[in-house]
């Protein structure tokens, strides 16, 4: 199994998980357009796509999610609540399919299991994936870490991680009040210090890769990031990951 970014943080999210003959994207921000071309950096076209997933209604996930699945002629899995949230841009979609966020199901070789996240979303969802070797936890979009999180992630190869903001530097940044206390609320992102304490609480020690990901431009700093969770791995910091706005990351491999 290996996994990809086309871009991560508040402008689009689209993450590509490949179990070998199983390919799929999961979010989708962006234009048809922009997806295709930063798939193609990753070496995939659309049609090797077998769905979309998709985690909650936000325009930096699902903005893109309809027209590249009716492009494309895709599946698309959502919760019955992000569906409608959505319902009216899901009219006319090639296959839509509405998951249990708590029941885990299949897409050929591709184990799913959506889990439940506290955001300010309708039924928001994140994933991890299983290929029957490897586990894969994706966390974004979170405002607090459960202990079903905690669960769920408990023992993963690797983790695409929410670092969404430094709590000092979202104190004193010129957002207005209220949208602060949204992204630092229970169902807003998570911070630094909330990702490291997630760390603290898994088994870190089957980690192959960690990458930090969702970073705010305005609110975090991707050194602030990396350090916090270096910190609780007693790892280099050139050893975490960073998805970035623009770039996402590259093909990283389970083995
Ligand atoms: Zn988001
Ligand atoms: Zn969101």
């Amino acid at each position: 199994m290996r996994f990809a970014s086309l871009g991560s943080g508040s402008q689009g999210n689209a993450l590509i998980v490949d179990a070998g003959e199983t390919k799929v994207m999961v979010d989708c921000g962006f234009s048809t357009r922009v997806a295709t071309a930063r798939l193609a950096r990753l070496g995939t076209a659309p049609e090797q796509l077998a769905a979309i997933l998709v985690t909650h209604e936000h325009g930096d996930h699902l903005g893109g999610v309809f027209s590249f699945a009716r492009r494309h002629r895709l599946a698309v899995y959502l919760t019955h609540g992000t569906h409608a949230a959505a319902s009216r841009g899901s009219a006319s979609l090639p296959e839509c399919r509405l998951i249990d966020g708590h029941t885990a199901f299949a897409i050929d070789g591709l184990e799913v299991l959506p889990f439940p996240v506290p955001h300010d979303a309708r039924e928001p969802v994140q994933y991890r994936f299983g290929d029957g070797q490897h586990r894969l936890g994706v966390l974004t979009d979170t405002g607090s870490i459960t202990p079903h999180v905690v669960e769920v992630l408990r023992a993963c190869d690797a983790l695409v991680l929410e670092c969404n903001h430094d709590q000092a530097l979202l104190a004193a940044s010129r957002y207005p009040a209220a949208l602060k206390q949204r992204i630092g609320g229970r169902f807003g992102h998570l911070e630094n210090g909330q990702a490291a304490g997630l760390l603290r609480q898994i088994d870190s020690g089957r980690l192959q890769h960690l990458v930090a990901a969702h970073l705010s431009q305005e609110n975090n700093r991707p050194q602030l990031a990396v350090s916090a969770l270096a910190a609780v791995l007693g790892c280099s910091e050139d050893w975490i990951g960073v998805a970035d706005q623009e770039g996402g990351f590259a093909w990283r491999q389970l083995s």
